[in-house]
Order: C-alpha cells, then structure tokens, then sequence
C-alpha cells in the first residue's frame, strides 16, 4: 500500500470493527488501525481488501483479527518491498503511469501553444520512457522506467523518429507492425 491508499483501508478496516465488534474508544481504534496498517504495508491494498472480505467471512464471531490473522489471508509472494537502490515513483507518477498504459502510451490530442506553434496539435500525445534508469511502482510492486507525456517539439521529433523508423523498415516488418487504420506514414510531420 501507499499512504493515499490509507482511505480505501479505513473502509476494510472498519468492515472489520464492525463485523468483529472492535471495543475502544474512537481514539484507541484509530491507534490500532495506524498499527495494522504499517503491518500490512508491504502488500498491495487490492489484497488486503480482499482478504478482509475473507475474514469476514471465516473468522471466528466477536474475535476481532489480529494482524497475523489479516496477514495469512494474503498470499506470500505479494509482499513485495521496494529494493533499497530504486527510487519509489511517487503517488502522482505511478497514477500517470498507470493512466498511460491502459491507453497504450496514446493521449487525445493537445492544444497547448507548444504543441500548436509545433504543428502536432491533431497528433495523438504520446507517453514516453525519459530515462533508462529502472524505478520501483509502488502500485504494481515491480521496475518499470520513468516516464512523461511529451508534448510540442519533443512530440514532433517522436512522430519523425517513428516516420524514419518505418521508412527504413523492410516491408515485412511494416506489414507486421502496422496496421492499415494507424499508418504511421500517411501524413507525419516533419522534426521540429
Ligand atoms: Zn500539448
């Protein structure tokens, strides 16, 4: 988990106050959640949701779980920590990151001046790696490379890179690649 998956905790966390009848005051309760959620920090909160729903489930009526309890509901290897040599792609990063790939690294086309004064504003914004230096994802627990979507200049010189790329290409490759809707021929721009 992150620190801004500490709202969807509370909620499992809660399920399970109420289900197991979790004595104390607001404050006491509180306590313990912050304790239970540094127990189970190293595991993604997807996982821990679900084995909440777990314990609710098999658990013992009115024995509220202890955090081994919690913890043997979630398989092992998921415990993934971060190694100490990678930076932790923050919060904001990861979600962009995230954003990126479920459209393939393919944003809307932008409008902003550097993308019009570079004549790409009807190109879709790409999502590209800006270094080659692995960093950790605190979401997917696993390397990946930083990366940024580029707009105005930078797009341009992406889309002809890819124009010179294809054009060299033999035409088996291209055949392979492209397909027909998404050419990467018809109509490139030239490098800014
Ligand atoms: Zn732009």
């Amino acid at each position: 988990m992150v620190e801004s998956d500490v709202v969807r905790f509370a909620e499992a966390f809660n399920l399970l106050a109420t289900t197991f009848k979790l004595w104390g005051t607001a404050r006491d309760k509180e306590q313990t959640r912050h304790a239970y959620f540094k127990a189970l920090k190293p595991y993604p909160i997807e996982a821990v949701e679900r084995a909440a729903q777990q314990l609710v489930a098999s658990h013992p009526a009115q024995k509220f779980p202890l955090p081994v309890d919690w913890l043997a509901k979630i398989p092992r290897e998921l415990g993934v920590h971060a190694p100490s040599t990678l930076r932790i792609l923050t919060d904001r990063e990861a979600h962009e990151q995230r954003e990126a790939f479920a459209v393939r690294c393919e944003g809307d086309p932008c409008s902003c001046r550097a993308c019009t004064e570079a004549a790409v504003s009807t190109y879709p914004l790409r999502y590209v790696p800006e270094s080659d230096v692995p960093v950790w994802d605190p979401f997917r627990r696993e390397r990946t490379l930083p990366g940024h979507w580029i707009h105005g200049a930078a797009l341009a010189r992406w889309y002809a890179a890819r124009n010179e790329f294809f054009q060299k290409a033999p035409p088996s490759i291209r055949s392979t690649v492209v397909d027909a809707d998404d050419d990467p021929l018809r109509g490139a721009p030239d490098a800014a």
